[in-house]
């Protein structure tokens, strides 16, 4: 079986600056990866070229089989590379139904040409995907007054209710208690497991990383120098110089 996401030889300057440098990698479906290092190692740069709001100097990124280097961020969203977790993302004004049903539309509507209609309120569909990240109970809450946990999960519902096949994720539990952090992102990866999602994703909180990734890379100044499962990565002295002992 082909990976979901497969990235050869990425490579990203600016000016002087070697951002990243040959990085090479890939996700199957189910399988949650993270890509870890420290600040300024490139983590946000390969997430940039991945979602096609930064063009690489050099190197391919298929999804699916396809090159989708020099596609638009909307073209890439579309073929099925979903984004989490942007707060600016909800209409703080709507209910959460209502968000999750925004969402939902969003979706049909690039299937529009093929149901040929554009007039349900995907209500049954909106609650499913409440009751899956535990959210049914504040369905008609406005976005605006949930607790910032919450509004995670209902960020997580929106980017599931576009059926991606692949869910990029930078810094999904930023600003969130620790113990917030890994039931969130438990959560997320238990759906996307079920569902067969491929799964990237940068995190700071290593207790989160090394609890519920399947594989780990680590980046330092633009170069991949580690790979493979949390054990072998927590082993690696090469990660135990630049990052975990830092
Ligand atoms: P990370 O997400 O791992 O913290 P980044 O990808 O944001 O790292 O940054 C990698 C390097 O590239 C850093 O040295 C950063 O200063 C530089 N960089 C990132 N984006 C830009 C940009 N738009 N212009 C100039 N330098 C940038
Ligand atoms: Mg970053």
């Amino acid at each position: 079986m082909s990976a979901v996401l497969q990235v050869e030889g990425l490579h990203k300057s600016f000016g002087g600056v070697q951002a990243v440098a040959d990085v090479s990698f890939a996700v199957d479906a189910g399988e949650l990866l993270a890509l870890i290092g420290p600040n300024g190692a490139g983590k946000s740069t390969c997430f940039n070229m991945l979602n096609g709001q930064l063009a690489p100097d050099d190197g391919i990124v298929r999804f699916e089989g396809r090159d989708i280097v020099g596609l638009k961020p909307r073209q890439i969203w579309r073929l099925g590379v979903g984004r989490t977790f942007q707060i600016t993302a909800t209409f703080a004004s709507l209910s959460v139904r209502e968000n999750v049903q925004m969402a939902l539309y969003s979706h049909a509507g690039r299937l529009r040409s093929l149901l040929g209609r554009f007039g349900r309120a995907f209500t049954a569909e909106a609650d499913a995907l409440l009751g899956q990240v535990g959210m049914l109970d504040q369905a008609e809450r406005p976005c605006g007054v949930l607790a910032y946990g919450d509004l995670k999960r209902v960020e997580l519902a929106m980017a599931l209710a576009n059926q991606p096949r692949l869910l990029l994720m930078d810094e999904p539990t930023a600003g969130m208690a620790p113990k917030e952090r890994v039931a969130l992102m438990e959560l997320a990866a238990r759906l996307a497991r079920a569902q067969k999602v491929a799964v990237l994703f940068t995190e700071h909180d290593m207790d989160v990383v090394f609890s519920q990734a399947d594989r780990i890379i680590v980046l330092d100044r633009g170069q991949l120098i580690a790979g493979g499962t949390p054990q072998e990565v927590r082993a690696n002295p090469n990660v135990q110089a630049v990052y975990l002992g830092s």
